[in-house]
């Protein structure tokens, strides 16, 4: 068992590659109305959760959701793929406003393994798309891109097998003054 300490309230990233395993992740660890979706937005958007001519809107809801959440002090887990700075940026700043902690919880699953689940679901996001992404995980995790970022704690879980040992411990965040 590995055990991730975080606080309550917090802000959660899952970041990873599509097929990687961030929703059932979520699923597994967290409260279905403290997960914040960027696919679930998109679905409710457009009907199709894979529909990117939605995304741009999807996002916005995302955000402003995020920084509402936080300033309620309310823990929240954003399952969305959060491999890009620029998105993570915005995001960690929403959690800094409202005085809540950010974590980090990494896919960074074998390539192999990314796109066979990928390969075998019902709604297949398209290879090139996941080279993309793949390389951009590389970028985050090789260039230790998180830490500076503002994200702590940080854990990558690099095989199936650190997925299914994860467990997440919770603890009451404690406000100085
Ligand atoms: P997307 O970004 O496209 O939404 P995702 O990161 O949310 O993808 P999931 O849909 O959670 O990925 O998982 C991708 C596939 O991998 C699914 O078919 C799921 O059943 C399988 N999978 C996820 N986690 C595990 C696991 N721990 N063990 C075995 N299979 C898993
Ligand atoms: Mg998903």
């Amino acid at each position: 068992m590995t055990a991730l300490t975080i606080e309550d309230p917090s802000l959660v990233l899952l970041v990873g590659p599509a097929g990687s395993g961030k929703s059932t992740l979520a699923r597994r660890h967290f409260a279905l109305d403290e997960i914040v979706s960027s696919d679930a937005l998109r679905a409710v958007l457009s009907g199709d959760e894979a529909d990117q001519s939605v995304s741009g809107r999807a996002f916005a809801i995302l955000h402003r959701e995020v920084a509402r959440r936080a300033i309620e002090g309310r823990l929240t887990v954003v399952d969305a793929t959060n491999l890009r700075r620029s998105h993570r940026r915005s995001l960690v700043a929403r959690a800094r406003e409202a005085a809540v902690g950010a974590a980090a919880i990494v896919l960074d699953l074998p390539p192999d393994v990314i796109r066979a689940r990928n390969a075998s679901r019902t709604r297949v996001v398209d290879g090139g798309i996941v080279t993309d992404q793949l390389g951009w995980l590389r970028r985050t995790i090789d260039g230790g891109q998180l830490g500076p970022e503002g994200f702590d704690p940080i854990i990558v879980l690099r095989d199936p097998e650190a997925v299914d040992r994860l467990a997440i411990v919770r603890v009451p965040l404690t406000r100085s003054g």
